[in-house]
Order: C-alpha cells, then sequence, then structure tokens
C-alpha cells in the first residue's frame, strides 16, 4: 500500500489525521520548519479560536504549546496557549476580536518551538539508548525550553549507569544522521515493538496509519511531535540530575548545551 516508506508522504499524514478526527489541518506534522501561514477562522468563543489550518502545535505528547501571533486587519493577537479539544485546536489569544471567516495570518515564536524541536528529538535519542541498552519502556516524559524530563521502568538504577547512556547518547547526537518523517499502517507497527517504546500502548487504538519518526540507524518511534531535521542541531546533552519515583517512574532530567 505505501510504495515509499521512507519518504514521507503528506497523503498519508493526511489520511492518518482523518483516522484521528481532526478537522484542523495540522501542517506542523508536515514540515516543522515553516514558521509562518494564512488561515481562515472557523469558529470562535470568546478568546478561543479554530482555525482551518495551523501551524501552532497543541499541547500533548509531554511536549509543550506554541507560542506566537495571529494577526487580522492590522491587529496582532498573541496565541497564549494551544490545546485540542475534541476534532479541533484551539488557539487561546491574548484578547477578544476575531470573528468566523476572518484571514489570520499566524507567526510562530520560533526560538521557543525550535527549542522544543531540539529537546524532543533529544529526548528520543537518550530514550532510544536507555531502551537498547536495558528494554526500558518509557513511562513519560516532558519537555520545557531549557530542560526536559525522561520517565521509565527500570530495575538497575544508578547515576553512574544514566552517565554511561548519556555519553553515548552525545555519541549519536554527535554525527548528523538524518531525522524522517513518515507513515506506516498500525499492522506493521504492531509487528515491531521497538516502533513503541512507551509503556502505555492505548494511543494505538484509535488509529490506523501511524506517524513514525526515524533517527539514523538510532530510532524509529511512533510520534506526534515536531523534530529536528538533523542530529546536528540538537547540541549536548548535560544530565541534570536523577530522580527515583519507584521501579515504574526512574526520572532523568537534563538540559541540552
Ligand atoms: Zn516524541
Amino acid at each position: 500500500m505505501f510504495l515509499n516508506l521512507s519518504v514521507h508522504s503528506r497523503v498519508n499524514v493526511l489520511n492518518s489525521l482523518v483516522f484521528l478526527g481532526f478537522m484542523t489541518n495540522l501542517m506542523y506534522l508536515q514540515d516543522a520548519y515553516v514558521r509562518e501561514f494564512d488561515a481562515t477562522v472557523v469558529s470562535v468563543e470568546g478568546k478561543y479560536v479554530v482555525l482551518d489550518s495551523t501551524l501552532f502545535y497543541a499541547v500533548g505528547g509531554g511536549q509543550p504549546h506554541d507560542e506566537g501571533v495571529l494577526t487580522c486587519n492590522n491587529k496582532d493577537y498573541n496565541v497564549m496557549f494551544v490545546k485540542k479539544i475534541g476534532p479541533d485546536v484551539s488557539h487561546e489569544v491574548d484578547h477578544e476580536g476575531l470573528k468566523v471567516g476572518d484571514l489570520v495570518h499566524g507567526v510562530l515564536d520560533w526560538g521557543r518551538r525550535y527549542r522544543l524541536m531540539r529537546y524532543h528529538t533529544a529526548c528520543h535519542v537518550l530514550s532510544a539508548v536507555l531502551h537498547n541498552q536495558t528494554g526500558a519502556l518509557i513511562t513519560g516524559n516532558q519537555l520545557d525550553v531549557d530542560k526536559a524530563r525522561v520517565d521509565f521502568n527500570l530495575d538497575d538504577f544508578s547515576r553512574e549507569k544514566i552517565e554511561q547512556f548519556v555519553v553515548l547518547a552525545n555519541e549519536a547526537l554527535a554525527t548528523d544522521a538524518v531525522v524522517k518523517v513518515y507513515s506506516l499502517s498500525k499492522d506493521v507497527v504492531l509487528q515491531d515493538a521497538t516502533l513503541v517504546k512507551l509503556a502505555k500502548k492505548e494511543f494505538l487504538d484509535k488509529l490506523e496509519i501511524v506517524r513514525i519518526v526515524e533517527i539514523g540507524s538510532i530510532d524509529k518511534q511512533a510520534d506526534g511531535g515536531t523534530h529536528v531535521k538533523s542530529l546536528k542541531e540538537v547540541g549536548t546533552i548535560s544530565l541534570l540530575k536523577i530522580e527515583n519515583k519507584g521501579k515504574n517512574n526512574r526520572r532523568v532530567y537534563f538540559t541540552l548545551l
């Protein structure tokens, strides 16, 4: 069905949106580097605005929402928060005034988004090392603009061990491995346990087509987030601290240098 799995397919990504049931076209799934877009307002409730298309990432999967500005008729509306509500992406702006049918020009706060992209890709690389070295599954993660947290289940947990994994992750980050995004059918994903390193796999229930983020030969992972194109953009992981929240929640905090 998919003739060239290694090439990012717009059609397949759009299909996955249909299966997810989203009415808003999530343009960031196709190209994480586009910073500006035009869209039409399709619904408004006070300061909460839904567009037909958006580049603003809605909070989810451990990745915070994007920020930026929507401009209409020379008036700026700052985007404060972005959230999925049912089939739509709701943009909370700082004041009312937008109406259904308005044409808006959106511009992302690119500094914020790009940092989140670097942290997201770094999380995948570190998670892949943890998984490959120990079989640990990821039980949670939270990105921020200046640090990130990964939680995983693991019996043998010590700062010394984690530092060894960070060294391995940084060796991978020192390469210019390419990050590719494409889609696979759920049947294919279910046959390859390495494609889902999350302990909770329920999100697959709703999908027929699954978006995959592949990082060189280091990692392949079902994912809906935004990533850099090459590992050389990420930087170096520096371990901040580890926390033991029980066998299923070993926590690692890191920052990027
Ligand atoms: Zn991810």
